[in-house]
């Protein structure tokens, strides 16, 4: 008898947690955004997330259908393997045509760092964290890429106008 109404106490306590649970995960099921397209869950939908690991952190993304959780590891993939090629561009090209400017005075060099800006930030547009969560990782790559075709065609530019100066005097 005491067990029953202990169970009795037990159900009547159940409700009301369960109700505050239930609010609970309704306010969480408001904030997931699908990290690749930024869709938000619908009411009765739930996003799964996918755990990929950068070095020593471990971050958890939402994802609203598997075909997007396949661009997200894609993603993240690509990008962990295009790194040091990133790098190339937006770091030690750039210094080595910095050298070669301070030696040769020539400011063709410049418009070169442009070209490898943009060629970099067209491999690897990494517009950092803010963006993504702000647009999304889909939007990101392609305001990243329109940025990097954007500097690139400035460097392009630029070279040609100056470059056909030098190698046609008069
Ligand atoms: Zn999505």
């Amino acid at each position: 008898m005491t067990s029953n109404s202990e169970n009795n106490n037990n159900n009547e306590a159940h409700p009301s947690d369960s109700q505050i649970s239930l609010e609970a995960t309704s306010n969480e099921k408001s904030e997931p955004l699908c990290h690749w397209c930024h869709q938000l869950a619908e009411e009765n939908e739930q996003f799964l997330q996918v755990e990929l690991v950068d070095g020593d952190q471990t971050k958890a993304y939402y994802y609203c259908s598997e075909e997007h959780e396949l661009k997200i590891i894609r993603f993240y993939n690509y990008s962990k393997n295009f790194r040091i090629i990133y790098y190339l561009f937006i770091l030690l090209f750039p210094i080595i045509l910095l050298t070669l400017l301070a030696v040769f005075h020539n400011w063709l060099f410049i418009y070169v760092v442009f070209i490898s800006f943009g060629i970099g930030i067209i491999i690897l547009p990494l517009l950092g964290e803010k963006t993504v969560n702000g647009l999304g990782l889909k939007n990101s790559l392609i305001l990243g890429r329109v940025l990097g075709l954007v500097i690139l065609l400035i460097g392009v530019t630029l070279f040609v106008i100056n470059g056909w100066k030098i190698f046609l005097p008069d």
